[in-house]
């Protein structure tokens, strides 16, 4: 133990692991050759000395012995250092090391006491000035070798203690001490110098490692990866740059080396780069334009300032993932067909005006537009075309809402504005311009389609700031808008809110009715006019709706229809009407009402042919009643539909005739086998004389084109002898009967006294 520590702090010894030793031994012998000039001139300087001063003494032949000897050495020496450098094997070489300065050593000592003992008390001065001088820069010189040195101090210095103690000077102990002092000192430094170059050597070769795996992995980064390395000097030009960097740059390798860096991106990045470089501080994945010779991209960069002045780091296009991030952010915020904002942007832009309208009362308003004949135009002309036309559409919002409103496509045909700091009156204003936008025509696929919208308006503080609030209150006020005939504008009211609930009332208790089998059909006749016999019956459907009695469908059919509720009712209504028929007399028809959502519905058709077939009912006896509005919504594809019933043997009525707008173009479009006057006219037909002039001209109309004539609502006498007198050839209405159900059907017939006939209808069972 106490070995071990003598050992470390008088040889010092580091630890060195097996795979440095052999280089640490290398560094260790070229340190030491490297004193070899040093040694020398040492060498020259005693032998100088020593010369002089005992040039007279008779050991002259001594000192000269001893220059000599020593000249020898230092040529061994230095020569040894000159070998070593291009020795291939160092086997035995540390050993000739220590042989040699132990053997220099034992010289220095041997002379040392010749020379004490041979002379006089005057040159003892001298003389333990030159040992300590030897023994100092033995230890310097063998430094690389603490054992040599050891050695070599121990012969020195054993020699000047033998010299000391063979003269006996009175105080050759305490010089003898001293010197033994020195010695140790002298080794400690030999051996501490020694242990420091040594793990200086062992740090240098760690770096080294580690600058060698950097460069493998460097080398393998650049090789392997899609990132490039670069750096800068002090002036940020660019130094030499990888061929992955020269691709990446689209330049030449002579120009992109010694370029400006800065110089590769657009101007806004290159002002942003040029700052964090000034800040010279790491920075990481900054995201930058790139725009060389026309060429332009997305760079992420991260860099480093260098000791020099300059920067180096890491690069990498990200070009490609950045559009694709573009892209899916561009389709989470955009609308892709027209461009526009989409709801959720719109709603965003709601919370930033919600803000400024809480903090400083700014008010806004907000705009729900939706289109009326768009899901017509989509469903007859396909989709290409109801793609082109909301292009179209929405291109003319943005012509007449202005740069400072926001514009957005909720989805479908439903459109938005928000404008912000808008009056009240501003926002009717702006409300009618946006429905006469939308009023002209769209030219698409060769035709004029004619778009039309309805808008709702809702107006901040006043209607709520919260988005979702003014967004369900602008739709109630667009709900509003549709409901009182489209194409018009109409601010949110209060009692919207009552009217939405009492209507999603409607649709819950219409859903339970349907499945819970609450309905019911009532039949009402149709009176030939001139036999004066039932020529048929109405199938008019009714709704025991539990807390409102027996409900007409005019309250219920148009939320049906909304709903899409009416396919399954219609079809329900179509199959007990016909069943119900197939129980009459042969030559009295049955007519049931078929809605637009209906006619639109592909299964339609098999509807009707199913329930014909399971009640055996004669096509012919069968009569369709549809309204304008089936033909005003979707022309071909209910035209097809119509055909297609016609084919089956089914005659087509035209109900309510004269409410619509074109009522004649629509007489042309398709051969009705009836047309219905609308009870409009018959009702004052006795006070009249216009009414009486329209009916007569309907009348007049429907004989040229071969049409039956029936007319709706016929309460008193006089009407029906009016009607009959114009050549009407079926009348209906309360005169005759109300409608009622199936069962009261024969009842009814006796009692009722105003048709000849009734008496004769009987059921077949
Ligand atoms: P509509 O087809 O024009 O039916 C005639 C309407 O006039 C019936 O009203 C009938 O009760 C009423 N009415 C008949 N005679 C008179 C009269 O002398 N005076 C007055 N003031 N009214 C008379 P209702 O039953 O309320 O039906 C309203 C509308 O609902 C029908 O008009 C029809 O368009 C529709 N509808 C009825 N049932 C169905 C159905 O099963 N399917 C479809 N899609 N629509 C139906
Ligand atoms: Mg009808
Ligand atoms: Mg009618």
């Amino acid at each position: 133990m106490a070995f071990d520590s003598l050992r470390a702090i008088f040889l010092g010894e580091v630890d060195v692991p097996a795979e440095h030793r052999d280089a640490v031994g290398a560094a260790r012998r070229k340190a030491f050759h490297a004193l070899a000039p040093m040694a020398a001139i040492h060498s020259l300087l005693n032998a100088v000395v020593l010369t002089v001063v005992f040039w007279n003494e008779p050991t002259m032949p001594l000192v000269f012995v001893w220059t000599y000897t020593s000249a020898v050495l230092v040529f061994i020496r230095m020569r040894e250092g000159k070998r070593s450098e291009t020795l291939s094997d160092a086997t035995g070489e540390d050993g000739r090391i220590v042989r040699y300065t132990l053997f220099s050593g034992a010289l220095w000592g041997a002379i040392i006491v010749a020379l004490m003992m041979s002379s006089g008390p005057e040159h003892t001065l001298l003389l333990g000035v030159l040992t300590a001088a030897i023994l100092c820069v033995g230890a310097l010189l063998n430094s690389s070798f603490p054992i040599a040195s050891l050695g070599y101090s121990v012969l020195v210095g054993g020699g000047a203690c033998l010299g000391l103690a063979l003269t006996g000077h009175a105080w050759s102990t305490e010089a003898m001490l001293l010197l033994a002092g020195c010695i140790m000192a002298l080794q400690r430094f030999a051996a501490n110098s020694d242990a420091n170059f040594v793990r200086r050597h062992l740090n240098a070769a760690a770096l080294n490692d580690a600058k060698e795996t950097m460069s493998v992995l460097l080398n393998d980064f650049e090789a392997h990866s899609a990132d490039w390395l670069w750096r800068t000097d002090g002036h940020g030009r660019i130094g030499p740059a990888s061929q992955r960097f020269i691709d990446a740059s689209g330049l030449p390798a002579e120009v992109l080396e010694g370029g400006s860096l800065l110089a590769l991106f657009a101007p806004e990045s290159a002002q942003q780069l040029d700052f964090l470089l000034k800040q010279r501080k790491s920075f990481r994945d900054e995201v930058l334009r790139v725009q060389i010779s026309g060429h332009e991209g997305w760079w992420s960069l991260s860099g480093q300032p260098t000791a020099d002045g300059g920067w180096r780091g890491v690069c990498s296009d990200i070009t490609r993932s950045r559009d694709a991030e573009a892209r899916i952010a561009y389709v989470t915020e955009y609308d892709g067909l027209t461009d526009l904002a989409n709801r959720a942007m719109l709603v965003r832009q709601l919370e930033v005006a919600q803000e400024a309208a809480e903090l400083r009362g700014e008010g806004f308003a907000l705009f729900v537009i939706d289109l009326d004949n768009f899901k017509a135009l989509n469903d007859t002309q396909g989709h290409p075309a109801g793609d082109a036309f909301l292009k179209v559409v929405a291109q003319r919002l943005r012509d007449c809402v202005g740069p400072t409103a926001f514009l957005a496509r909720l989805g479908g045909d439903e459109f938005a504005v928000m404008q912000r700091d808008m009056l009240a009156e501003e926002a009717g204003e702006l409300a009618d311009v946006i429905v006469d936008a939308l009023l002209a025509p769209v030219h698409i696929n060769g035709k004029d389609i004619l778009a039309g919208g309805s808008v709702g308006v809702a107006l901040a503080p006043e209607n709520g700031t919260d988005p979702a609030v003014l967004m369900k209150n602008a739709e109630l006020a667009l709900y509003r808008a549709k409901a009182q005939g489209r194409g018009c504008a109409r601010f949110f009211e209060q009692g919207m809110e009552e009217v939405a609930r009492v209507r999603a009332d409607l649709e819950r208790d219409l859903r339970n009715a349907l499945a819970a089998d609450a309905m019911d059909v009532y039949f009402q006749p149709l009176v030939n006019t001139r036999t004066r016999k039932v020529a048929g019956y109405e199938t008019l459907l009714r709704w025991n709706r539990p807390g409102h009695g027996l409900v007409s469908p005019a309250v219920f059919i148009s939320c049906a229809e909304e709903t899409g509720i009416i396919v399954p009712l219609g079809e329900w209504v179509i199959r007990k009407a016909i069943e119900e028929a197939s129980q009459w007399r042969d030559d009295v028809t049955v007519a049931i009402n078929l809605s637009p959502a209906q006619m639109k519905n592909p299964s339609i058709i098999a509807t009707v042919v199913g329930a014909l077939a399971a009640s055996q009912l004669d096509p012919s006896r069968l009569e369709i009643e549809i309204t304008e509005s089936v033909l005003m919504d979707e022309t071909e594809q209910n035209i097809r539909t119509l055909h297609a019933l016609r084919e089956l043997g089914v005659k087509i009525a035209l109900d309510d005739f004269g409410t619509g707008y074109s009522s004649l173009s629509y007489l042309r479009a398709f051969p009705f086998d009836k047309i219905k006057v609308d009870q409009r006219f018959v009702r004052d037909i006795d006070t009249s004389t216009e009414n009486q002039a329209i009916v007569r001209a309907i009348i007049s109309l429907a004989r040229d084109l071969k049409m039956r004539i029936t007319a709706e609502g016929v309460e008193n006498e006089q009407q029906a002898a009016i009607l009959a007198g114009l050549g009407c050839t079926e009348v209906q209405g309360f005169l005759y009967s109300r409608p009622m159900p199936a069962s009261e059907l024969e009842k009814k017939e006796p009692s009722t006294r105003k048709t000849a006939d009734l008496l004769h209808l009987r059921r077949r069972a």
